[in-house]
């Protein structure tokens, strides 16, 4: 199997080994073997919770450069909403918008008129009586990741549609197409993103077999000379997406534009994944809906981005707040209806299960590695403390089975281990002849 692109990368150089990230990852992917992080591909989702809590910053993710734009003839730049949120409030969406025009690109087209379109969808979708219940939302590239490589069960309930981001490129690229001199070849549409997982949807996409999006340029990336130039003079008042496609920024911002009521909504990996396992157990079946987002606090606490989640937040609600004040149509989407081709229904492709407890590709040697296992895991501490390089003993033990690791990578088995060992060499050393002396000895010969 091809290696599976990942944006969340290793320095090896400046990983200390301390485990931190192994107890973060949630999907085990992390291993400390040799005294430095292992990153299993085909567990990773690329949800960035590593860098997130790497003190040394050896995770880092990859994503493009502002230079790249060279690259093509006609570049367009799709901001994420929570792209506004890194800024004052003073700061107009207009002048962000603007500022990017200003760094080069030809075209702004906002992720939020493909969350609008895509909040629609899922309004019709929720009218359905034939679809799994809850049916879950597939906006955040981590979650359908989480979803495909420990709930594969759950594909299912995935809202059948592409991210706000993939729908808004194919727009943004559509229209390019239609000017003068240009192919789709020298078009290059940059998503402005907050998060890893983004990158990774556009090199390896979801439900398509070629991404519409160019490439990925990190928020912190290009904020440092947005910066410099928000505050010039616009250069143009660009179309503007409504309120209710910026709030998806934030989470319950897709609920709101949804306008569904019997949602569930959740935000953080850790805790998106325990209400995963629920619905895994057949629960939670008289929701309607979950809206489901890696990060805390929404794509505002996206590790690619700037700001205090809380900050970035308050400034959201700020922005509506002042919004609301100054449009009488506020909080409506300013459409009824999409197509087909909008939201890509033609092209797409299903998505596939990936699930990563495949201790052998036969069933009878996983059947024994699975029993080995088990008796493996009852002569542990049961502590999950890490100190192995395994996030917790039940990994270590499918580690052990696998042969990536053995029982004395465990601490506590280790030093009874050499306790034991000290006490039996004692135990010998009791059991010795007394030593000869050797001045005795000598002297005993010279008589001779
Ligand atoms: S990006 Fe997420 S899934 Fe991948 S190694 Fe880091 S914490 Fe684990
Ligand atoms: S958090 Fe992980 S990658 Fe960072 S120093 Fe510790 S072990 Fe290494």
């Amino acid at each position: 199997m091809a290696e599976r692109y990942h944006s969340v990368r290793l320095t090896d150089e400046k990983c200390q080994g301390c485990v931190n990230c192994t107890r973060r990852c949630p999907t085990e992917a992390i291993r400390i073997r040799g005294g430095k992080a292992q990153i299993t591909s085909s567990r990773c989702i690329d949800c960035g919770e590593c860098i997130r809590y790497c003190p040394g910053h050896a995770k880092t993710a990859v994503t493009d450069e502002l230079a790249d734009l060279k690259k093509y003839k006609y570049n367009i730049a799709l901001p994420a909403p929570s792209l506004y949120g890194q800024f004052s409030v003073d700061i107009p969406v207009r002048a962000i918008l603007s500022g990017l025009l200003k760094l080069g690109f030809n075209e702004v087209f906002e992720v939020a008129h493909g969350a609008e379109i895509v909040s629609l969808a899922i309004r019709d979708h929720l009218k359905r009586k034939d679809i799994p219940r809850p049916a879950i939302s597939s906006a955040c590239p981590a979650i359908v990741r989480l979803i495909q490589v420990k709930y594969p069960e759950l594909i299912d309930h995935l809202a059948p549609f592409d991210a706000p981001v993939e729908v808004a490129a194919r727009l943004a690229r559509a229209e390019a197409e239609e000017l003068p001199g240009l192919t789709p070849e020298n078009i290059g549409v940059w998503f402005i993103t907050p998060c890893p997982a983004k990158m990774t949807a556009v090199y390896q996409p979801l439900g398509a077999e070629k991404s519409n999006i160019t490439g990925a340029i990190a928020i912190s990336k290009i904020y440092p000379a947005l910066l410099k130039v928000v505050t010039a003079e616009l250069q143009d008042a660009r179309r503007q997406a409504s309120w209710v496609g910026v709030g998806w920024a934030v989470s319950g911002g897709e609920t709101n534009s949804v306008g569904a009521d019997n949602v569930l909504i959740v935000h953080d990996v850790h805790h998106v994944a325990n209400v995963l396992e629920q619905v895994a157990l057949g629960k939670l079946k008289d929701v309607d809906y979950i809206e489901m987002l890696a990060c805390a606090g929404g794509c505002i606490g996206g590790p690619l981005t700037v700001e205090n989640r809380y900050v970035a937040e308050h400034r959201m609600k700020q922005r509506i707040s002042r919004k609301k004040m100054e449009d009488p149509k506020f909080g409506r989407l300013p459409r009824t209806d999409y197509s087909e081709f909008e939201l890509g229904v033609a092209g797409r492709r299903a998505i596939e299960p990936k699930p990563i407890l495949r201790l052998d590709a036969d069933i009878t040697k996983a059947m024994n590695k699975i029993e080995f296992m088990d008796r493996t895991l009852k002569s542990l501490p049961g502590l999950d403390c890490g100190s192995c390089g395994s996030p917790n003993c039940k990994a270590l033990a499918e580690d052990i089975a696998q042969g990536l690791a053995s029982m004395t990578d465990c601490v506590f088995i280790l030093r009874k281990k050499v306790r034991d060992l000290a006490y039996e060499m004692v135990d010998l050393a009791d059991k010795l002849p007394p030593p000869l002396d050797k001045n005795q000895e000598y002297e005993e010969k010279e008589k001779c």
